[in-house]
């Protein structure tokens, strides 16, 4: 009888490998889920990785596994891999990276064990037999209807640049990362639909990742509309986080039963468990949001590149304006970079104007130039919009008297001051949540003219509502969006032409195709600036381009007026011409000279205790710990003086950060595993919280 053993990825936050022993009752394969005791008498869900024929398990510390489950077909060698690469690339234990991305009906125990006789598979399967009975007979019994065909079910005719790019990704059966740069409103969408048909065609399958969840339902309508009728109605899947348990899971079903032939969805579908993939393409590719924040820090971007070297498959990647990253490896060869220079439509791009703040006096925000040019558009019956990054009535509560300002009590920033329509006004914090009633005298010094001081789009929206007392004023912000379903409401609205005036932070720049908008006003561009962030002027000058895009997809003359206090800075000078090469061009050589990223590599350390003074205490320490104990490795690498936070203290955690940096991606890769391990057998349980990040966007 063979006796061995299976390595099992759990979801649980330990720097060590888990190995169970099969008993000869089962025979689990890698990829398989498996139900493993775990500490007293618990019992939970994970997935076999790998096979063994010995393990380091001392006998008497072995544990069998107690179950195979076998309700789904096991995940591909491929998928496994993936999943390898990316625990390993961004320094987590693997069963971070693997049963966070399952659906939560696959991994929650009490869904196999208990009352139940069924898995959550069988229960939907049951569900979806049930429906489509349903269905069948309600096709029979109702009169023959004939369906009109959608807006976008037949493919546009290209223009040369769209067709020459839709004709080498189709070509390419091997890895290949193009860089699609188009400006905005030139039809990447069309190429990326029609190289992805080519795809289809070849029987291949396509991941489609969309930076944004709002930006879901309009793709998919639009591949809907133009694949389903070839494909079946299940050829179409999205992924996001907004998805109920049973929906992600159906999501799951489809595409490893390989009823799926497409995905879209946020970063996460970069984990999408499919098959036989042809493509990826990765729109808006510079946008932060492909950066996961918590948890794994993972860059779906960067995963949908090497995911594609895996497959030995093209990877498209779309931009109006490339990460910096992006945009250098098309300088060096690496990217292939496929053009769109000029708009699809008969349209050109908007005007763009900057109005000197310094020079104009503004009424209540608004600059004389951008109000009359918004009643021109009222007048004309077209629509506006009005974009500031900064949401809620004023950014701070202030005494006119003794300068006291609102602050959170568990944060080290100012509350913001909200105030709309039918709801009483509050004190927010926007990094706690931290809510508060707005005191009707100043808290120190008792006097009562205390008022919010600064803009926000609350306020923009009030102040607009009382100069243009007959428009129609819609507000798209993470406020006006709280409640489900609400945000796709509002921007079907938007989109098709119903509102006058949209005012929004930047949840109304990205990807969204207005139909009836013809001025872009943007104010307080300048915060940005001067932030201190390495990366802020890339942003800026994203979020810039990306807003201005939105103007005059379907009208002529379209203009953006840009309100600001530094005309003559060069970011706006080449906004001003549309032009994203020179802005690159200047960019990166500040960051060649300064050594910064795509010139060097990074890894943040971040740390949290309830004193500063102890995250930056045990920052100090490992970086002693990898002076004097590994000296040979650090060849190379640079470790940056511990610093606190730009904002200190979040939920009365206080927070310091250490940057690691090196011009050798493997030289600090190599570094980075050695000392982690280090620093994991020495605080065991460390009393401050340490997290790695991995090309961090934020520093
Ligand atoms: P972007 O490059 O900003 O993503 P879109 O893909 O949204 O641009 O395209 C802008 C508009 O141009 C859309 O309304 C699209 O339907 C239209 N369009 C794209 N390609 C063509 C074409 N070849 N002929 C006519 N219209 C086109
Ligand atoms: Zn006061
Ligand atoms: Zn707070």
């Amino acid at each position: 009888m063979r006796n061995y053993w299976v390595r099992v990825a759990l979801d649980i936050p330990l720097e060590t490998f888990f190995d169970y022993h099969v008993p000869t009752t089962l025979s689990p394969q890698r990829g398989q889920r498996v139900i493993v005791p775990f500490g007293h008498q618990k019992q939970i869900i994970g997935v076999v990785t790998a096979i063994l024929d010995k393990t380091d398990i001392p006998l008497d510390k072995q544990k069998d596994i107690i179950q195979v489950l076998d309700d789904l077909p096991p995940f591909s060698d491929t998928w496994i891999d993936l999943c390898e690469f990316a625990a390993k690339y961004y320094l987590r234990p693997i069963g971070e990276v693997i049963l966070p991305v399952l659906p939560p009906p696959l991994r929650k125990i009490t869904a196999y064990t208990g009352k139940t006789t069924s898995s959550p598979v069988e229960r939907l399967d049951k569900k979806i037999r049930n429906q489509q009975k349903k269905a069948q007979q309600k096709k029979q019994s109702s009169t023959h209807q004939a369906t009109t065909p959608s807006a976008h079910s037949t493919s546009l005719t290209l223009n040369t640049e769209q067709r020459i790019a839709v004709e080498v990704i189709s070509q390419t059966q091997h890895f290949k990362t193009f860089l699609l740069h188009g400006i905005t409103g030139s039809g990447k969408t069309e190429v990326y639909l029609q190289a992805l048909a080519q795809k289809l065609a070849e029987g291949k399958s396509v991941i489609f990742l969309v930076p944004e969840i709002n930006l879901t339902p309009q793709f998919e309508q639009i591949l809907k509309d133009r694949f389903c009728p070839l494909y079946g109605e299940n050829t179409v899947v999205t992924m996001h986080s907004g998805l109920s348990d049973g929906d992600r899971l159906l999501a799951w079903l489809r595409m490893q039963r390989q009823e799926a032939k497409i995905v879209l969805g946020t970063r996460m579908s970069i984990f999408a468990p499919l098959e036989n993939i042809g493509l990826i393409i990765v729109d808006e590719e510079h946008d932060a949001s492909y950066k996961q924040q918590d948890g794994l820090r993972y860059s779906a971007r960067d995963l949908a590149i090497w995911r594609a070297k895996q497959l030995t498959i093209p990877v498209v990647l779309g931009s109006a304006t490339p990460s910096l990253e992006s945009w250098q490896h098309t300088l060096t060869g690496k990217y292939e970079k496929l053009c769109l220079t000029q708009r699809a439509k008969v349209t050109h791009l908007p005007h763009i104007k900057l109005i000197n703040t310094k020079k104009i006096p503004l009424n209540q925000g608004l600059s004389p130039d951008l109000i009359s040019a918004i009643d021109e558009r009222l007048q004309r019956g077209e629509q506006s919009m009005i974009y500031l990054n900064r949401r809620g009535f004023s950014p701070v509560l202030r005494c006119s008297s003794c300068s006291w300002t609102s602050e959170c009590i568990r944060c080290s920033v100012h509350t913001v001051l909200h105030q709309s329509a039918g709801k009483p006004a509050t004190l927010q914090c926007h990094h706690c949540g931290y809510t508060t009633r707005v005191p009707y005298k100043c808290p120190e010094c008792g006097n009562q003219d205390i008022s919010g001081l600064g803009y926000g789009t609350q306020r923009i929206e009030e102040v607009l509502g009382h100069l243009f007392p007959h428009a129609k004023i819609q507000r798209i912000d993470a406020d006006s969006t709280r409640l489900k379903g609400s945000a796709e409401k509002l921007f079907t609205e938007a989109h098709s032409g119903d509102v006058d005036i949209i005012v929004g932070t930047q949840m109304i720049a990205k990807g969204h195709d207005f139909k009836r908008l013809s001025l872009v006003g943007i104010l307080n561009a300048d915060m940005m600036l001067f932030s201190g962030d390495f990366r802020a002027p890339e942003r800026l000058f994203a979020q810039l381009i990306q807003v201005s895009g939105r103007a005059g997809r379907h009208l002529p003359d379209a203009e953006v007026l840009l309100q600001t206090e530094f005309p003559d800075h060069n970011l706006y000078q080449s906004l001003l011409k549309h032009d994203y090469a020179e802005f690159a061009s200047t960019t990166l050589e500040e960051r060649k000279i300064a050594k910064l990223p795509p010139f060097s590599y990074q890894v943040l350390i971040s740390a949290q205790a309830k004193k500063v003074e102890d995250a930056i205490d045990f920052l100090k320490t490992i970086i002693r710990m990898a002076k004097e104990d590994m000296p040979d490795y650090l060849e190379g690498i640079q470790l940056y003086d511990p610093i606190p936070l730009k904002i200190i203290r979040v939920a009365n955690i206080e927070r310091a950060q250490l940057l690691i940096e090196s011009e050798s991606r493997t030289r600090l890769h190599h570094f980075m595993q050695i000392w982690l391990q280090r620093v994991y057998q020495f605080f065991r349980t460390p009393k401050v919280k340490y997290f790695v990040e991995v090309d961090p966007l934020d520093i």
